[in-house]
């Protein structure tokens, strides 16, 4: 071994991704490339980084991202760079940009603020839309500078709508000449350096004007004529996330579009809380397909899958209630405005399944800000409406901490409040330094009114 290295990584915790053990030791680097690696080597280092406290591990490679839309106006591919990432996919589940005519821009635009709630705002902005075809885009993407590596696929979304116009948006049957000329530009694509074609059969992906994505129920011919086109050119894999909801019919299928064009495809795993043991099904039918000789990977994330919520955002825990649907049409201020009816919230709140309501009335409980919780001072009018809307939903308790500084005003209160609800109130009592004695008489009036019934 040289005794000089360009770069040497001393005392880090290498993590070198065959699988084994971790191990603290050093590496050494010449001319861009690994020279050595183990412990104490005995070579210096024209530059020394102490590497002691930190892993040190190659890149990681992120399989599934959304920068379509970054990557066009961004030299960083942040927060993915920043994470120790050196090679990221995007154009996953579909979406995407290109291929796209200029009368669809708006369209593919509210596909990815739907899907991943990128904003419009940002998008419209952003995007420079220097192509219309694939490779065109990949040409503009080449023409720029980033932090890390990256790999693009074909997402069928935008391959649809380019290829079937407003058929394509209305899901309706491909014909056999839409699916040739699909076929044809899906090979063009990977030929011009796609990685491979992507698509979505979930009813999670939706535009942002609410309506399924294009790809939702893509008929077998249709996916098989795209994949026997990335067949033609001899590369290219195919990604692919459904619910799965009918995997007696859908794995099948896979299993033939894969046989009949050759090409790998990468499936999205999640575990669905109303199917609970799907997962396993689908990862047994990997292996079998896998034994079989066919190329099938499944993408199972290393965390549960993020989702941002929000009322100006296009989903929020509300969502499915029918009181808030109601709604869900109003601009933002209205729909704020709406919200604030005390009776209409509590109702929402109680289509959502939860258990109750709880408030609080302590200056115990502050934002990390030091200001107080937006409740401390709610008027006796605001919880009484609140516990009337649990009252027209015939369930739900109602709970309070309190300081209870001022019993003769607040106790009476609060049983005025469940004598007009009917509600059952839950109250924490504590013992308070500066009045010992409080909590005796929060019990006695709790044993009082429990008395009046
Ligand atoms: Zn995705």
């Amino acid at each position: 071994m040289a005794q000089e290295a360009d770069l040497v990584i001393r005392g880090g915790l290498i993590a070198d991704g065959s699988g084994g053990e971790p191990f603290i030791g050093d590496v050494a680097l010449t001319g861009g490339k690994i020279a050595a690696v183990g412990p104490n080597l005995a070579v210096r280092g024209r530059e020394e980084i102490d590497g002691a406290g930190h892993v040190v591990t190659p890149g990681f490679v992120d399989i599934h991202t959304h920068y379509d839309g970054q990557v066009t106006w961004e030299h960083r591919l942040r927060p993915t760079s920043s994470h120790g990432v050196t090679t990221t996919v995007m154009g996953n589940c579909g979406i995407g940009f290109a291929p796209c005519k200029p009368q669809d821009r708006q369209r593919l635009i509210r596909l990815m603020e739907g899907v991943e709630d990128l904003p419009e705002p940002v998008l419209a902005a952003g995007l420079p839309w220097n192509w219309t075809s694939f490779p065109e885009y990949l040409d503009s993407l080449a023409a720029r500078q980033y932090d890390i590596d990256f790999a693009a696929q074909l997402p069928h979304s935008a391959l649809r709508v380019y290829a079937m116009g407003e058929r394509g948006v209305e899901r309706e049957a491909a014909t056999p000449d839409d699916v040739a000329l699909m076929a044809r530009l899906a090979r063009e694509a990977v030929e011009a350096g796609a990685l491979g074609f992507s698509t979505s059969r979930t009813i999670n992906h939706r535009a942002s004007d609410g309506r399924h994505v294009p790809t939702l129920t893509a008929a077998e011919e249709e996916l098989t004529g795209i994949a026997l086109g990335l067949k033609k050119a001899g590369k290219g894999v195919l990604q692919l996330v459904s619910d799965f909801d009918d995997i007696a019919t859908e794995l099948p299928m896979l299993r033939r579009i894969v046989e009949a064009s050759g090409r790998p495809l990468s499936i999205a795993v999640a575990q669905w809380n109303h199917a609970p043991n799907r997962w396993r099904d689908i990862l047994d039918w990997v292996a079998e397909v896998n034994r079989d000789g066919l190329a099938v990977a499944a993408q199972v994330p290393g965390r549960p899958i993020g989702l941002l919520l929000g009322f100006e955002l296009s989903m929020n825990p509300f969502m499915y209630c029918a009181s808030y649907k109601a709604l869900a049409n109003l601009a933002v201020p209205e729909r704020l405005a709406a919200l604030r009816n005390p009776e209409l919230k509590a109702r929402i709140i109680a289509e959502a399944g939860a258990l109750g309501f709880s408030t609080s009335r302590t200056i115990n409980h502050r934002a990390s800000d030091g200001r107080h919780v937006p409740t401390l001072t709610a008027a006796e009018e605001e919880l009484t409406g609140i516990a009337l809307g649990l009252t027209r939903a015939g369930k739900g308790v109602l709970q309070l901490v309190s300081d209870f500084e001022d019993l003769p005003t607040e106790l009476p209160m609060l049983r005025r409040i469940v004598e007009t609800s009917g509600r059952p109130l839950s109250i924490a009592v504590g013992q308070w330094h500066h009045a010992p004695d409080r909590w005796r008489t929060i019990l006695d009036w709790v044993a009082e009114v429990n008395r009046g019934g």
